[in-house]
């Protein structure tokens, strides 16, 4: 349902929680977030309101400054706390936040558990979120391009259905790949920062400067830079907007 992402210098998930409560007027049943700590990724999610969370994510030591956080609204699979996003790849490298329907999961996860990939949830993102890890062991060269776009490229190829995605890794700290079909995002260009969202009024208090992202558009952000590429590798020249009105 609501998509927030965070690259820069301060710490994410206060930055995290602040979007995801401007993104409430949308409706949700589940909150979560995720954050790049060292080598790891640590996750706090609960069904329930983004409160709920946020009193969760307090108890945890979030120091991290790359992060992702989420507004679920589910399609697949009941409102539980393992069921709400982010989903993290069985061999924890990944997390993944997702809008929107992954309409061939069942044949993805049938593969995956063949390949002996664990799953920890009914939803139909769990099955994306380990297709990326899949293609990141498989294909480890890719030719000087980032080995973590490249594993979400050729993980969306296969993809059936809708989606609105941010994912981290924890082998590219400061990164965040973020991808859309049918499903809005839009990046926010601060001052050494950058803030992803689903919708603009989740970043509009730290930035007016924009872009939006088109369908079948990946982008790739880095603590120093930003870059855009189709599903067909094409580079595109990013359109920076400014937001001229009030909310
Ligand atoms: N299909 C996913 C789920 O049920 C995402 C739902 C959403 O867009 O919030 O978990």
């Amino acid at each position: 349902c609501g998509i927030v992402g965070y690259v820069g210098k301060q710490k994410a998930a206060s930055i995290l929680i602040e979007g995801l409560k401007r993104l409430e007027y949308r409706g949700y049943d589940s909150a979560g977030l995720a954050v790049l700590q060292g080598s790891r990724i640590d996750v706090a999610k609960k069904a329930g309101r983004v409160d709920v969370l946020a009193k969760a994510a307090g108890r945890h030591r979030f120091t991290g400054t790359t992060g992702i956080g989420h507004t679920r609204w589910a399609t697949h699979g009941g409102v539980t706390d393992a069921n709400a996003h982010p989903h993290l790849s069985s061999d924890g490298k990944f997390a993944l936040i997702h809008n929107g329907v992954i309409e061939n999961y069942a044949g993805m996860k049938r593969f995956l558990v063949g390949k002996g990939y664990a799953f920890a949830s009914e939803t139909d993102t769990e099955a994306l979120v380990n297709l990326i890890a899949y293609h990141y062991e498989k294909e480890p060269e890719t030719d000087g391009k980032s080995r973590f776009l490249e594993s979400v490229r050729r993980a969306l190829m296969h993809v059936e259905g809708t989606y609105g995605i941010a994912v981290l890794c924890t082998d590219c700290p400061g990164e965040i790949v973020a991808a859309r079909k049918a499903s809005p995002l839009v990046l926010g260009v601060g001052d050494q920062e950058y803030i992803l969202a689903s919708d603009v009024s989740a970043l509009v208090s730290r930035t007016q400067n924009v872009v939006y992202l088109k369908d079948g558009e990946l982008l790739h952000l880095t603590p120093a830079n930003f870059s855009i590429i189709t599903q067909d590798e094409e580079d595109v020249s990013p359109v920076v907007d400014r937001i001229t009105w009030d909310i």
